[in-house]
């Protein structure tokens, strides 16, 4: 039977950075990908950090295949016929200078895959893995169409659901508060009237996320925009938890999204071409024996790595920082021989380093302002009224600022309470 140094599970950026890494410094790496291809049933809002990608790969953008660059930015409150919103745009550098681009999973994932290829590691699709293989309390390998595969570690990088890790005893049991779901469309448009519409040119691109209406007002939901070359990626996130109990059909809130006046006059009548949903993590792994065991380590979303702070979506970059520091955690350990628990502790020191796990932890804290119903039901309408009446001209005897404060904010809702939630908005987020 044939055995491998590493075997990774799933070809996500977590799994193709990890087995990138690896079969680099000369090691017998599989990959093995459940789908056809990489990338074919990956899920994404659209936009990924370039930070950790140029550190993995020279020469960024090279031969990515990025969509547009992120150069301009918009946050928006929305309730069914309201829209306002703030845009920021930065064309101080060129457009590849940006920190972000937004790409489409099928070719993304696929040409991350084949990087890994080219470095030397055995990509098999097709190949669900099913169960892990364990001997006296440590991971010796995998188990895929009854077949037994051995391998000094394993990797899981098999996505959210992270089955293999609650096999290997690393993770706990799924509970609902673990998970948000995201709906999503890619919706043709043509290249002309994106750049027209969103003020673009050639490589530039626009991010956009909403909050109220598009989740029903519901906590810690949201929706989102980017820009394809062609197309543009319009999505709604929810957390299950906030949707229990209530008349929401999930699948219908990204069409209604996109029919939303607002939206409606920025995409037209653009053609679907693309539907999907899926879930996300949002657990927050503070403990780092969730990271690895003896024989095994888990990265990107199987880790729950995913850092929401309201304006950002932040999973990919995550994914590939953490196959990277897994892969450089086993090269370490070859040298000593040692694949125990206790040796691949230093996994979670690497992330403790490069600043991933100190970023989640100090987004920690978000997780109560995104929970707050009053932000997302309450104050969308509050602040839309507002910016109404500051615009609004009926005849003479139009109020300054304070009155129209006084009359639509301070009327609806007390000060200290107010005042309570923008400062925990400040602090948290
Ligand atoms: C609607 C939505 C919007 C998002 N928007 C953004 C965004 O804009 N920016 C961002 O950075 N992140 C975003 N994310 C999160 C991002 O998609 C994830 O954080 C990221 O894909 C995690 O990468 P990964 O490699 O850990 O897992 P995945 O990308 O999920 O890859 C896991 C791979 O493992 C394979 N697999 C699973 N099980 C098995 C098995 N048993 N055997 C073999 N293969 C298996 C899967 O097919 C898949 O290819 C979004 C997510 C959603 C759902």
């Amino acid at each position: 039977m044939e055995t491998f140094d590493l075997i990774v599970v799933g070809a996500g950026p977590a799994g193709s950075t990890a087995a990138y890494q690896a079969a680099r410094s000369g090691f017998k790496v599989l990959l093995l990908e459940r789908g056809k291809s990489a990338g074919e049933k990956n899920v994404f809002g659209g936009r990924i950090y370039t930070h950790f990608l140029k550190k993995v790969f020279n020469g960024f953008p090279g031969d990515v295949p990025y969509e547009r660059f992120v150069v301009r930015e918009t946050v928006g409150i929305m309730d069914d016929k309201r829209c306002a919103s703030f845009t920021f745009s930065d064309h101080s550098s060129e457009p590849s200078a940006a920190d972000s681009f937004v790409a489409r999973r099928s070719r993304f994932d696929k040409w991350l895959s084949e990087k890994a290829e080219e470095a030397g590691a055995v990509l098999v699709t097709s190949a669900r893995v099913d169960d892990l293989y364990m001997s006296d309390g440590r991971v010796r390998g995998i188990v895929s169409a009854g077949d037994r595969i051995e391998a000094r570690c394993v990797i899981d990088a098999e996505g959210v659901t992270a089955s293999l890790s609650r096999k290997a005893g690393v993770r706990s049991d799924v509970t609902p508060g673990q998970f948000k779901i995201g709906v999503k469309e890619t919706v043709e448009i043509g290249r002309e009237r994106i750049d027209d519409i969103f003020a673009l040119r050639d490589d530039e691109g626009l991010a956009s996320v909403y909050i109220g209406y598009p989740s029903r007002y519901l906590p810690a939901g949201g929706a989102f925009i980017y820009t394809n070359r062609e197309s543009v990626s319009i999505g709604v996130v929810l957390d299950p938890v906030e949707v229990s109990g209530k008349r929401v059909e999930v699948q219908e809130l990204v069409e209604e999204f996109r029919l939303h006046p607002h939206i409606q006059r920025l995409i037209g009548r653009g053609k679907v071409i693309e539907y999907s949903a899926h879930m996300i993590p949002n657990s927050v792994p503070s403990n780092p024996q969730n990271l690895a065991g003896s024989g095994f380590m888990v990265a990107g979303d199987a880790a729950g790595f995913f850092i929401n702070n309201g304006y950002t979506y932040r999973g990919v970059d995550l994914a590939i920082a953490s196959g990277y520091c897994a892969a450089e955690t086993f090269v370490e350990a070859s040298k000593e021989g040692s694949f125990d628990a206790q040796s691949l502790r230093s996994y979670a020191q690497r992330l403790e380093e490069i600043g991933l796990l100190p970023d989640m932890r100090r987004f920690e804290g978000n997780q109560k302002v995104l929970h707050n119903s009053r932000i997302f039901s309450e104050y969308p309408g509050l602040v839309l009224d507002m910016i109404s009446g500051l615009f609004a001209v009926k005849g003479f005897g139009k109020g300054k600022l304070s009155d129209t404060v006084k009359s639509t904010v301070y009327s609806r809702t007390s000060k200290f309470r107010l005042f309570r939630d923008i400062y925990s908005l400040y602090r948290n987020m």
